[in-house]
């Protein structure tokens, strides 16, 4: 399986995107907000910009750092620090001064490019050549092993880290995306991440390598599925690229905005209901699994339907794939490693570091490394990996990679706080927050909540900066004497309320849906949102809850601004008045199809009982299963959900919808050997439905055992 070696151009990254402008001068290149460029322009303006980051001293083996918004001036930036030869170090402009001033002091930037500093070399470089630059401009001829970009990742002792990859690296990986996912002038990839995660080279360089088009998603827009998804309808979008939180509020909120999409998901573990909603809807779907590390992604897996979860599938090209014991010898459970073409030149400044996670590669050729990942691994029969979870205390929140050792030190450096732990805590399913504990320093009184809070919000990007904040007395212990993490108390974000009461109707009812999106009994008018759990996708649901209950359209944005019940009823004059709110109506004798059941029953007719549009999921059942309470639980949902009673008769060629009442759910149950389960499943799975007449769900139990069995 490790089977990789491809060979990949002799060339630089940039030249493969300068060949495409060549190709295709005229064909549009970057769209942002109604304004385009085409290829002849993006790359004449960054080769005149390259020109004046050169003379200002960008070369091979040096960095410049870019802090810019997302606009159409990101990617004329970027690939104009790659043309000088230098490496970029990608700054999100939301990050904390003192993170940034962190980066700099550590990347050491021989140039920062903010707007400002942006425009001004724009204008110095406006008489210069649009051609291509060439190694005779270049301040030293420019090499593979040249650094390409620093990304910098949360730190487990407190300091964020710089990967350092070349331009070797990205080749690599770039070549084997346009191979794996070949795009053409009519694809349109719809960017969305931060440029500080690096999973966003795939979504600004592959298209360009490929003479599509990439469309950049404003910020405002990316933290907003209702105005994310119009904007992937009237882009065109025919790919995108997010992470699992996306992916999930996409698919739950837009259905109809994803349909058809291929669709790229990563960056932590693939839920396997997230992944039959998206295999529904997707044209493909393929989950990638990858550190920062070894280059964006290591591994991929094209995704048909949930059961191979968690796989995360065979590595990319010119990589290695090693799951291994703790002294290094292959094992079918183990860390995974990682060598190859993708592995970082290492962590910037330091070797030691470096040392600790890059390491001898005792499989490849002599001198050959590979990274450690601090991921646990399966070896599958097929070859492919299974991604089991942390061998540490590294964890992704909402996609977002996060050290808690770095949270850990910065709140330690609290004069009052003498031992501090933090965890990533799911309480309320789908919902994983951040929560910090504290002891107090003898003497010292508990440190209040809010000036913990402004202490990590001063060097943390706001993702890391905790969501409760909990003073102990002391911490729980293991018989051994080590922390207990998992006895460590679940927050009580109600207790953090300052309960100052509504004072108008609409405070009370924003009070009201705060409280209801948190889980929380009751929300006080100068409760934070963010302090109470809330994060952007609550926010976003908080906004649908505004607009159905007031008629009115708040912006994500404006919860991120006015985060109070207070100081967002302020914000509702200036709001736009939403659509109507949905109001229940008289209910006519034959109920009309909706467009979207009617294009279902249109497919039914037209492929007779195609399954095209089923979501099948199964779920193992250990145990004993009383089989009486199961059906009539399932036949509670049923009750409970009128769309999962309704069947579409027809008279003359027009359906109509009839609600069905008192449906029995069955729950037919058939003894099935190991062997012989997968093929029964996928045949069960693939069986369609008739809409006419059969209510569009069912469940079977499929019996292995006493104690075993499989729910489809
Ligand atoms: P980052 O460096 O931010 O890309 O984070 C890398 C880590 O994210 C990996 O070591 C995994 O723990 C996790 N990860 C990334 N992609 C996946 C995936 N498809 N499935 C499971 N975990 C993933």
């Amino acid at each position: 399986m490790n089977d990789t070696v491809r060979a990949v151009p002799d060339a630089d990254p940039t030249e493969l995107i300068e060949a495409q402008a060549a190709r295709t001068p005229h064909a549009t290149a970057v769209l942002f907000e109604g304004q385009h460029l085409t290829y002849a322009t993006l790359n004449a303006r960054a080769n005149r910009l390259a020109r004046a980051l050169v003379a200002r001293g960008a070369g091979p083996e040096t960095l410049v750092a870019v802090s810019l918004p997302r606009s159409l001036d990101l990617p004329v930036a970027l690939l104009a620090v790659l043309k000088t030869g230098a490496g970029y170090v990608p700054l999100d402009p939301d990050y904390p001064a003192e993170r940034v001033r962190y980066i700099l002091d550590d990347a050491r930037p021989a140039l920062l490019l903010d707007a400002d500093r942006l425009a001004a070399t724009e204008a110095e470089g406006a008489g210069l050549p649009g051609a291509d630059l060439t190694d005779a401009e270049r301040l030293a001829p420019l090499r593979p092993a040249h650094p390409a970009y620093t990304i910098y990742t949360s730190g487990s002792t407190g300091r964020p880290k710089g990967v350092l990859i070349t331009r070797r690296n990205m080749l690599n990986f770039l070549s084997f995306m346009a191979d794996r996912f070949p795009l053409t002038a009519r694809d349109r990839l719809l960017a969305v991440t931060t440029v500080a995660f690096d999973i966003a080279v795939v979504e600004l360089y592959l298209p360009l390598m490929t003479g599509a088009g990439v469309v950049v998603a404003p910020r405002d827009t990316v933290i907003d599925p209702a105005r994310l998804g119009a904007l992937a309808t009237a882009s065109g979008a025919t790919v995108l690229q997010a992470t699992p939180s996306l992916w999930q509020a996409l698919t739950a909120e837009q259905p109809d905005a994803v349909r058809g999409l291929r669709m790229l998901v990563g960056g932590e573990a693939l839920p396997p209901s997230l992944a039959s909603a998206m295999t529904a809807l997707g044209a493909e779907v393929t989950n990638l699994y990858g550190p920062t590390e070894t280059t964006v992604w290591s591994s991929t897996l094209r995704l048909e339907d949930a059961g191979v979860l968690p796989s995360i599938g065979g590595p990319v090209w010119n990589t290695s794939l090693y799951v291994l014991d703790d002294r290094l010898r292959p094992s079918d459970e183990g860390e995974l490693y990682i060598g190859g073409e993708g592995l970082a030149r290492g962590y910037r400044g330091r070797p030691g570091l470096s040392a600790e996670r890059f390491v001898a590669d005792p499989f490849g050729a002599p001198g050959a490394r590979m990274y450690r990942t601090g991921d646990l691994a399966r070896r599958r029969a097929d070859g492919d990996i299974d991604y089991l979870g942390r061998v540490d205390h590294q964890v992704k929140i909402r996609g977002f990679r996060i050290e808690l050792g770095e949270i850990e030190s910065v709140l330690a450096a609290h004069p009052a706080v003498a031992q501090v732990a933090c965890v990533a805590r799911e309480d309320r399913p789908g919902s994983p927050l951040l929560a910090a504990y504290v002891v107090p320093a003898a003497g010292e009184a508990a440190p209040g909540t809010a000036g913990l809070r402004e202490l990590a919000a001063r060097s943390l990007p706001d993702y890391m900066v905790p969501a409760a904040f909990v003073t102990l007395d002391r911490f729980p212990l293991t018989p051994n004497g080590k922390l207990d993490r998992s006895a460590l108390p679940a927050p009580d974000l109600a207790a953090t309320t300052t309960g100052r009461a509504p004072r108008t109707p609409h405070e009370e009812l924003l009070a009201g849906l705060f409280a209801e999106v948190l889980s929380l009994p009751s929300v006080g008018i100068d409760d934070d949102f963010f302090a109470l759990g809330g994060h952007s996708l609550l926010a976003t649901r908080l906004v649908s809850r505004v607009r159905t209950a007031l008629g009115v359209e708040l912006a994500v944005r404006t919860v991120f601004e006015a985060p109070t019940v207070a100081a967002l009823t302020e914000r509702l004059g200036d709001a736009e008045t939403a659509r109507p709110a949905v109001r229940p109506a008289v209910r006519p004798a034959r109920i009309p199809l909706s467009s979207a059941q009617r294009r279902l029953w249109f497919l039914n007719r037209l492929e007779n009982r195609n399954a095209a549009y089923n979501l099948p999921y199964a779920l193992r059942l250990r145990g004993v299963v009383d089989r009486e309470a199961l059906r009539s639980a399932l036949g509670d949902v049923v009750a409970r959900h009128e769309s999962l009673r309704t069947v579409f008769p027809e008279e003359g060629g027009v359906p109509w919808q009839e609600v069905l009442e008192g449906v029995r759910l069955e729950l037919p149950v058939v003894e099935v050997g190991e062997g012989e389960l997968e093929g029964v499943l996928s045949a069960a799975a693939g069986r369609g439905f008739d809409l006419g007449c059969e209510v569009p769900v069912r469940a079977e139990l499929f019996v292995l055992g006493a104690e075993d069995q499989v729910l489809l």
